[in-house]
């Protein structure tokens, strides 16, 4: 058996139970058998594929809080540090019914990569709970996030792990973090990003995903003759990410026709409203059937569909494995030629596959979104030096670093002969810096 089979199959054995895990560590690996095979019996020896799918360290912890009629709840929290090899570990918090160790797990691998293809020096975590922020008023959401920090305080810092947000952590929930973290630490650093711009927050943090993810979908598609501008895009999710994205696609000159919520989703002929939708979605937290309320050129659906309607670019920005092989075939079949990913694995194993195949343009997540963490990391350097950058300034770093990402990961499948492979480029590409680092210093 290959030294990559031996190291998936243990991963199973390990750690049953965690689907999500297993998904991501196959999708990895698989695309790095051909870097692998290249220096085998190294690797073997120093168990270096071991040592990158086990967490440095993993915590456990319970969250109890009190709601507004006096009833205790408990929730469980987490927080995965995989990988300090080039930088204090950071990725997101995430607070959803969903979350469980194998996905925070997941999500903490695939961080690895990703923050490693920004070219900047931060290593992989994640953390969250399956607490649920929907429907909660303010004071619930503040006694969950204080005694979810009163635990997670214990094990971050500036210099160590740096959270920020993620699916239901936004603005509200990390400045209830930070205030807890300054309370009990007695620290005023930039322990999280995604904060307010009133106490050390980055300007453009929170377009910054979305934008990211256009600037890196206009390179691929310059450098593969094709053009943003005129192009009709399909979006899923209604959240962070997919406003930001609907955004800057339709400043590129782009009609974005759709988007989603977990409970339904808008085609609108005439183009996605913005201003509407973030006075729905960020002002008054409420479902997408207002916005067809408000819209007369908007037809609202139950359930999901938004791959249904034809395009020329789709990208999902909601959840993981929101776009399957089923929805895959139906992109194809309309004529779809580039898929770029804003959540983190939207596209199922399977689905990925079917697109490569049919010679579509595919910039998987690990790349296509790092322009979140990108900019949590220049949230840092600005903490650090203590200054603010401007608007400008922090968008035009974003600009050259998705620009730079998308050369490298062309780059590292041309190494490999295997041009156009953005997935496996991405796995290179971000594999390379991580092994190096983790070499250098030796066995720990
Ligand atoms: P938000 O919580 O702001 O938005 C998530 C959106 O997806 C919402 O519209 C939500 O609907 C929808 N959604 C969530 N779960 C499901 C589900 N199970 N089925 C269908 N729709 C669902 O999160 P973000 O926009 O921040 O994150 C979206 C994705 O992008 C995630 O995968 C995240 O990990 C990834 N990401 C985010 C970054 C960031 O900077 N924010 C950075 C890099 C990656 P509803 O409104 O009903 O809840």
């Amino acid at each position: 058996m290959s030294y990559v089979d031996q190291v998936i199959e243990e991963v199973i054995t390990k750690n049953p139970a965690e689907p999500e895990f297993h998904q991501a560590v196959k999708e990895v690996l698989e695309s790095l058998r051909v870097v692998v095979e290249a220096n085998e019996e190294q690797f073997k020896k120093d168990a270096l594929l071991e040592r990158l799918v086990n967490p440095e360290r993993q915590f456990k912890f319970r969250v109890p809080w009190v709601d507004d009629n006096g009833q205790v709840h408990v929730n469980t929290g987490y927080r995965v540090q995989f990988n300090s090899a080039i930088g204090p570990y950071k990725g997101g918090l995430r607070l959803h019914p969903s979350v469980n160790l194998g996905i925070i797990k997941f999500l903490g691998f695939e961080q690895i990569f990703k923050n490693s293809l920004t070219g900047l020096p931060i290593g992989g975590g994640k953390g969250g709970s399956d607490f649920d922020p929907k429907g909660k008023s303010d004071r619930e959401i503040m006694a969950f996030c204080q005694s979810f920090m009163t635990e997670l305080c214990k094990y971050i810092g500036a210099d160590t792990d740096v959270p920020a947000g993620d699916i239901g952590t936004g603005a509200r929930e990390i400045g209830y973090m930070f205030g807890q973290y300054k309370r009990i630490r007695g620290l005023y650093e930039g322990v999280l990003t995604g904060k307010g711009l009133s106490y050390g927050g980055s300007l453009a943090r929170t377009e910054a995903t979305g934008y990211g993810l256009l600037y890196l979908t206009d390179e691929m598609l310059k450098c593969n003759g094709k053009d943003i501008n005129g192009a009709t895009v399909v979006v899923s999710g209604a959240g962070n990410v997919a406003i930001y994205a609907i955004q800057k696609a339709q400043q590129l000159g782009a009609k974005v026709v759709t988007c989603s919520d977990s409970t339904g989703w808008i085609y609108d002929k005439d183009g996605i409203d913005v201003a509407l939708l973030k006075e729905i979605k960020e002002v008054k937290r409420a479902r997408l059937t207002e916005y067809a309320a408000a819209r007369p050129s908007a037809e609202y659906h139950e359930g999901k569909g938004v791959w249904t309607i034809p395009c020329d670019v789709a990208l999902p920005c909601a959840t993981q494995n929101e776009l399957d092989l089923d929805d895959a075939k139906v992109l194809v079949a309309n004529g779809c030629y580039a898929v770029a990913e804003g959540a983190n694995m939207p596209t199922t194993l399977e689905a990925t596959e079917y697109l490569q195949a049919n010679n579509i343009l595919f910039a998987p997540g690990k790349a296509a979104n790092a322009g979140g963490v990108a900019t949590s990391a220049l949230e840092m350097s600005q903490n650090s030096e203590r200054l603010s950058w401007s608007f400008e300034e922090v968008d035009g770093k974003l600009q050259n670093i998705m620009v730079n990402i998308f050369h490298n990961l062309d780059d590292a499948a041309k190494r490999y002969n295997m041009e156009g492979n953005y997935v496996a480029g991405a796995n290179i590409a971000g594999f390379e810096k991580v092994v190096d680092a983790m070499t250098a210093q030796g066995i720990v």
